[in-house]
């Protein structure tokens, strides 16, 4: 099966790929290049309503099979992606502007990974089960089967395409739901491509579909007010994401949702100098600032803050901008204009909130074959404190503040004030005080002198604006299915 028509990615729905309307579609733009290199097709209500469709006829039978052969369509999908490794890389960087060399070792690596991860967790999947006592010496047997949530809305943003979807879909298929994908209209690449994996992996038709298009008035509004959806998993903005919440409320239907971050690193002066600068040097740089992980904000014990703030300087300076395909380079474009014109917004309100520039601050001359696109300087300021909206607000890019300390508690207090709370990293050589300092975190996940280290079987999510509920392992199992609890008198 292909979905190559040459210049055209198209949606695929019922198990086949549709022919697309010139008077519907959208442009597909290298980030790197600002060139046009796809039409999309945008899918319209009639068209989500077939995939809506096909996705509810293809339910039953597939929540009926057995768990070994629906694990088994994910590993052949595993397989099939790592022969075809090198078109997913192709397709994910020229869709989001990212290094391949970047694509390679996390995106399309993270798309196999999760595919087999969730391959094992659903096939070592037990039931929860309880013998109560009665009174007279009775018993009652307590069991509970885990069914299929349904037909799933999947929507999904444009920083790490196939890794986030994939995420969501491998366990959704495991557990035996059906998929409707609605991918991001800068990123619709991977998943179409995935969509030809899954039926040569045996995946029946009608249980993965993709319909592409924007969010309001478009796929992604006629997707989630759909009166047949089971539930939704959602990962973008928490703006986005308060939005789709109010659309399901009335229907009352379950919500998975990972949304925005300003996560923080806390460096003590104990911690190790060099590591921790190629942490945070990751940390803040890693997607060009386009992971919802990456820190925004750097607090620093004062009797380090020079060296820590003079490192990061020079890492930032090492850092490659260049061609996506340049084995070489290390740091790509922002997504869009549009995303750069919000990004240069902060970058002007930091100036007037008196921040001191130490590195980047504006947009780099790439040369003429690169001057169309979305480049941004990699930034950092000090200067700044908590009450800045810079400093509170999300801003997506390649910048941190750096801002000084003094005791832990004074750490604590400022890390954890902000409305968002999805991860943070805390570097020390005192590894009571990292678990210590870890554990007083309001977020989802905190690390000790790393950053983004992941085991899949773990939970994965956010609290506060960052998110509602948990997805990762048995987590996952969690959201993708609804027990119903079986007491038998015995
Ligand atoms: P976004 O919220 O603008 O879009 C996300 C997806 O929602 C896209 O597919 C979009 O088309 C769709 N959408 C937009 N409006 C919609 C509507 N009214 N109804 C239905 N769908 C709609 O986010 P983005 O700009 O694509 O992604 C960046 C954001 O994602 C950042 O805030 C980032 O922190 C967050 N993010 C979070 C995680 C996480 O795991 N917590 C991971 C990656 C990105």
């Amino acid at each position: 099966m292909t979905a190559d028509t040459g210049r055209w990615i198209r949606n695929f729905v019922d198990g086949r790929f549709i022919e697309p309307d010139e008077n519907h579609s959208f442009d597909n733009i290298d980030p790197a290049t600002g060139l046009v290199h796809a039409s999309v097709h945008e899918a319209d209500a009639t068209l989500v309503d077939r995939a809506m469709t096909a996705a509810r006829r293809a339910l039953g039978p597939w929540s009926a099979t057995p768990v070994r052969e629906r694990t088994a369509v994910l590993r052949r999908a595993a397989d099939l992606v790592e022969e075809r490794f090198e078109e997913f890389v192709s397709a994910e960087s020229a869709d989001t502007g990212k290094p391949v060399s970047l694509a390679r070792e996390l995106d399309v690596a993270r798309a196999i990974a999760n595919f087999r991860t969730f391959a094992d967790v659903v096939a070592a999947a037990g039931q929860e089960s309880f013998l109560t006592d009665l009174p007279g010496g009775h018993h009652a047997l307590n069991y509970a089967v885990r069914k299929p949530l349904g037909v799933v809305a999947v929507i999904v943003p444009w920083n790490l395409p196939l890794l986030l979807l994939t995420w969501k879909v491998a366990p959704a298929l495991a557990c035996g739901n059906a998929v409707v994908v609605k991918p991001s209209e800068e990123t619709p690449g991977t998943a179409t491509l995935l969509a030809e994996v899954l039926a040569d992996a045996g995946l029946p038709a009608g249980l993965y579909n993709v319909v592409h298009g924007f969010g309001g008035g478009s796929a992604g509004e006629h997707l989630t007010t759909h009166p047949g959806i089971d539930g939704v998993t959602f990962t973008g903005s928490s703006a986005t994401g308060a939005h789709v919440m109010r659309t399901v409320a009335p229907r009352v239907r379950p919500v998975s949702f990972e949304l925005g971050g300003k996560n923080a690193a806390i460096v003590f002066d104990d911690a190790d100098l060099e590591e921790t600068l190629t942490g945070l040097t990751r940390s803040v740089f890693a997607n060009t600032g386009q992971v919802c992980l990456c820190t925004e904000r750097v607090y620093v014990q004062r009797s380090v803050f020079a060296d820590i703030a003079d490192g990061l300087v020079e890492r930032a300076h090492t850092l490659r901008l260049g061609s996506p395909l340049d084995e070489a380079t290390t740091t790509g474009p922002l997504i869009s204009q549009k995303h750069r014109e919000k990004v240069r917004g902060y970058f002007e309100l930091a100036e007037r909130s008196g921040a001191k520039i130490l590195t980047g601050g504006g947009v780099p001359d790439m040369g003429a074959e690169l001057a169309g696109g979305s480049w941004i300087e990699p930034t950092l300021w000090t200067g700044l404190t908590n009450k800045d909206r810079v400093v509170r607000e999300e801003i997506f890019g390649p910048v941190a503040a750096l801002i000084p300390f003094d005791t832990e508690e004074e750490a604590i207090a400022l890390a954890n004030d902000t409305d968002y709370g999805l991860a943070a990293s805390v570097w020390t050589r005192d590894l009571r005080r990292g678990h210590r300092v870890a554990q007083a975190m309001n977020v989802g996940m905190a690390w000790v002198n790393t950053w983004f280290l992941r085991d899949l079987r773990s939970p994965f999510g956010g609290v506060g604006l960052s998110g509602i509920g948990r997805e990762g392992g048995e987590s996952s199992l969690h959201f993708y299915t609804e027990p119903t609890n079986v007491c038998v008198h015995l």
